[in-house]
């Protein structure tokens, strides 16, 4: 695919912006008290070039917290830090066809299928090196922040308010310590990734961090290198195959985008070598996908020709 002139990109932005915005389908997620107070028409859609050209429509300054769309940031950084093959040991790569918080772990190397399901996304936190816990966030806030190409920072309240009810996952921290999978205190492991989950970001920085991940690792607007090219390519992989989760296979053939999802109500997608983008609208689908997210990422697909197997 080629993506069409900046005129026509945000004509089309605008038309799937208006289309959208009627669908007040989907609920907020609940499940962690404070994501329900958020404004539930909240709606943006934001698309970054490559090469550094920013469109949007709508709300583009709305702080939401990224939730799960930080899975494959996290999961980059330990790839960077102890290796593929390390990593490979401790994570598998298969889809699992399974929601998010399932409790998903290989009966026979007790691997977590996916570093985009919870299981895996906590495995990924207690990767990632430092001094001690302090450190290791402070890394990975440095991180995320490299590919936004701005100062990113965590939202206490739904950091604490996940904390508070988090059972579920510590209960996967807990199965990961049992399986030799974490190694060290599996509370200050998922205390990170409740941390790495509650960091705020807007529209416009998802966009951004997509872009980054379309140009091979380095910030079109900063061009500061967020991550090595070899390590793009695998965890664009992983957020081909498992980033849309139980609805992975329906996301591929509909949109055709790497993708990541988060229960705040983003979605980031990447077109590899051309452009990110992402939506934000909190009201969600039953897989905890945002609904106008999902049907904006489709539109903007079909009217721009992005799906990766799109010839023209
Ligand atoms: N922090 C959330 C959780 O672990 C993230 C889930 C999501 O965004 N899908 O439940």
């Amino acid at each position: 695919p080629v993506v069409p002139s900046g005129g026509v990109v945000a004509r089309i932005l605008e038309e799937v912006y208006e289309l959208c915005r009627s669908d007040t389908s989907g609920t907020l997620a609940d499940y962690i008290p404070e994501l329900a107070a958020v404004q539930p028409d909240s709606f943006g859609i934001c698309l970054a070039t490559a090469d550094g050209r920013v469109y949007g429509s709508g709300d583009l300054d709305t702080a939401f917290t990224i939730q799960s769309i930080s899975k494959p940031f996290t999961y980059a950084l330990a790839l960077a830090d102890r290796g593929p093959a390390a990593v490979a040991e401790r994570i598998d790569v298969e889809p699992s066809g399974e929601p998010f918080f399932e409790i998903s772990l290989d009966p026979t190397t007790q691997r977590p299928r996916n570093p985009m399901i919870n299981a895996g996304a906590i495995a990924a936190a207690a990767l990632v090196d430092g001094a001690d816990a302090a450190d290791r966030f402070a890394r990975i806030r440095r991180s995320y922040s490299r590919f936004a190409g701005r100062q990113l920072s965590m939202n206490e309240a739904v950091y604490a308010s996940e904390s508070r009810t988090g059972y579920r996952n510590r209960a996967i921290a807990y199965l990961l310590r049992g399986a030799g999978i974490v190694d060290g205190d599996p509370d200050e492991a998922v205390d990170r990734y409740f941390r790495q989950c509650s960091i705020d970001v807007t529209v416009r920085d998802l966009a951004v961090m997509a872009a980054t991940l379309a140009n091979n690792g380095t910030n079109p607007l900063t061009r500061e290198r967020a991550l090595s090219r070899p390590l793009v390519e695998q965890v664009l992989s992983v957020m081909t195959t498992c980033g849309m989760y139980d609805s992975a296979g329906d996301w591929v053939t509909t949109v055709g985008l790497p993708a990541k999802s988060g229960v705040g109500g983003g979605i980031l997608a990447v077109l590899p070598g051309q452009i990110g983008i992402a939506v934000y609208s909190p009201r969600l689908d039953a897989h905890g996908s945002s609904v106008r997210g999902v049907k904006a990422c489709r539109e903007l697909s079909n009217r721009l020709g992005l799906h990766f197997l799109h010839v023209t």
